[in-house]
Parts: structure tokens; C-alpha cells; sequence
């Protein structure tokens, strides 16, 4: 089960992981916890009349395409995006946006879920949200303590049947040390760098690769990847710094996905290269 804030986030963090499993036939689930209400158009060729007032609707029909074209499930939480607070100082979250619902409101909907579909892995963001985006913030927080109360006969007794889940990851998308790889292939060739902005921007971050304990081989579905997020037309911008570094360098010089393995009901060695290690399948599945 892999839980995120909004539609397009599951094409852009684990999403060809999430698409080798869903073709290697375990049953794989994104939950989207909002509607994107509040995206911006970004994508230039997507900025027409109409397109704004419609962004709900066309976020529903973007997301069901991405998730057919990851062959994953899907299903929404229902929540109302609370949008990327700017300026300064920050606005106030939009009354009943996702990051203003109690926790323990969203929380419970998403023990339903849990419950519902019974998964024994389950992938979110660390507690940064992967950027600082409120519902990325909150999706963090509703989704751990819906690994730790999924499983408890005491908590939300009115949302279904307790289960466990096994093991919960946090995504590693965007670390630096991938991009300083690609940086170091572009100079060899005597190229410019195409994302030696994005690069400097978090130069001086702590590496989110420091925590990464699990590798996921899955070049082979990284085009599936790419034409994920391109479903999600109002979003993601065709030439934007997600198509920047051509195909082939990616599967060559970095075939994997990243995790972090952040609980565990299961004995399991690190470094992992498999989100199900450690799970037994006699035992549990
Ligand atoms: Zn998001």
C-alpha cells in the first residue's frame, strides 16, 4: 500500500517500484489522501481557458489514467488539498483543507483502509514530507499512526476488522547523491548539467540517501514511470527536470528506487533490495 498526499505524487516517488511489484502480481494499492483541488496548471501547453475552474475533475481523470497505467489500484481518502502556503509571513491553511482535519480524524479513515485491503507493506514520506508541503507533512503523520493503531483491538473499533501491517517505508526520490552522479556522467561527456539548479538547491541539505536502507531494481519500469506522470498532463511540464536526464543514463547509472525501512514487525538484514524481505510468505500471505 503505498500512501500519498496528492494525484501525481505516486508517479514520482517509488512509482516504478510500485509498478514492478503491481506486473510481478502482488496486489498493490495507492492511496491518495486528496483531491489535488488546489495544483496549480504546470504545465505551459496545459494552461487553457477552463482548465483551472475544472482541476478537480480533471485531477480525478488523470489519476485513474496513471494508476492504469502503473497496473495499480486505487482509491481516495477524500480530503481536501490545503494547497502550498506562500509568502511572508504564511497564510492560514484554508478552513477544512486536509492539514486543518484532526489527526485522529484522518487517521481513522485511513486505518479503514488499511484494514479494508490488509497490506503487509505499507510506503509514505519521512517527517519532512519529502518537501514541505503541509498534506505531505500530515500524510507522514496519519500514515505511521495508522501502521502503529491498524493492528490494535482497542482504537477506531467502528473501522473494520484489526490488521497488522509488517513493515513501513519512507520514499527516498530526489537525493543529491543520485543527481551528483548524473552530474558526474554529464561532465565526462562534456555537457551541461540540465539540473544543476535543483542540485545546488539542496547542496547543503543533509543527503536523504544517509537513510536510505533498501534498493529497489526497476529500471525496466521506468518508462512506465515517465508515462505515469504524464498522465497527470496539468502537472507535470514534458520538458520539465523530470525528463531532464535521458532513459538509458538513468538505467544505467542508477537502476534502483529507494526506501527507507522506517518499522518493522519482521526480522530483516540491511541493506535490503526488496520492500517484502523478511516477510515469509507461508507465514503470512
Ligand atoms: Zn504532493
Amino acid at each position: 500500500m503505498a500512501v500519498h498526499a496528492h494525484p501525481d505524487d505516486e508517479s514520482s516517488k517509488g512509482a516504478a517500484t510500485t509498478a514492478r511489484y503491481a506486473d510481478e502480481g502482488v496486489d498493490v494499492l495507492v492511496v491518495t489522501l486528496t483531491g489535488g483541488e488546489r495544483g496549480d496548471v504546470l504545465n505551459p501547453a496545459m494552461d487553457t481557458p477552463g482548465v483551472a475552474e475544472r482541476m478537480p475533475e480533471i485531477r480525478r481523470q488523470e489519476m485513474a489514467a496513471a494508476a492504469r497505467i502503473l497496473g495499480v489500484r486505487h482509491t481516495w481518502l477524500g480530503f481536501v488539498d490545503s494547497g502550498l502556503p506562500q509568502g511572508d509571513p504564511l497564510p492560514p491553511l484554508p478552513d477544512g483543507s486536509f492539514a486543518t482535519v484532526p489527526p485522529a480524524e484522518a487517521t481513522e479513515a485511513l486505518v479503514r483502509v488499511v484494514r479494508e485491503f490488509r497490506p503487509h507493506v505499507m510506503t509514505t514520506y519521512d517527517e519532512n514530507g519529502g518537501y514541505p508541503h503541509p498534506d505531505h507533512i500530515r500524510c507522514h503523520e496519519v500514515s505511521v499512526a495508522a501502521f502503529e493503531l491498524a493492528g490494535d483491538h482497542v482504537r477506531f473499533r467502528s473501522a473494520g476488522d484489526p490488521w497488522t501491517p509488517l513493515k513501513l517505508y519512507y520514499n527516498h526520490a530526489f537525493s543529491r547523491r543520485r543527481l551528483d552522479r548524473f552530474k558526474a556522467e554529464f561532465v565526462a561527456r562534456g555537457e551541461p548539467f540540465p539540473l544543476a539548479e535543483w542540485l545546488d538547491r539542496i547542496a547543503r541539505r543533509p543527503d536523504d540517501m544517509d537513510r536510505v536502507t533498501t534498493w529497489v531494481e526497476c529500471a525496466k519500469y521506468f518508462p512506465v514511470r515517465d508515462d505515469a506522470l504524464r498522465a497527470h498532463a496539468t502537472q507535470i511540464d514534458p520538458n520539465g527536470n523530470f525528463f531532464a536526464i535521458p532513459m538509458e543514463l538513468q538505467q544505467q547509472v542508477w537502476p534502483t528506487e529507494e526506501f527507507e525501512l522506517a518499522r518493522s514487525r519482521v526480522a530483516t538484514d540491511i541493506p535490503e533490495d526488496d520492500l517484502f524481505a523478511g516477510i515469509d510468505p507461508a507465514r503470512y500471505l
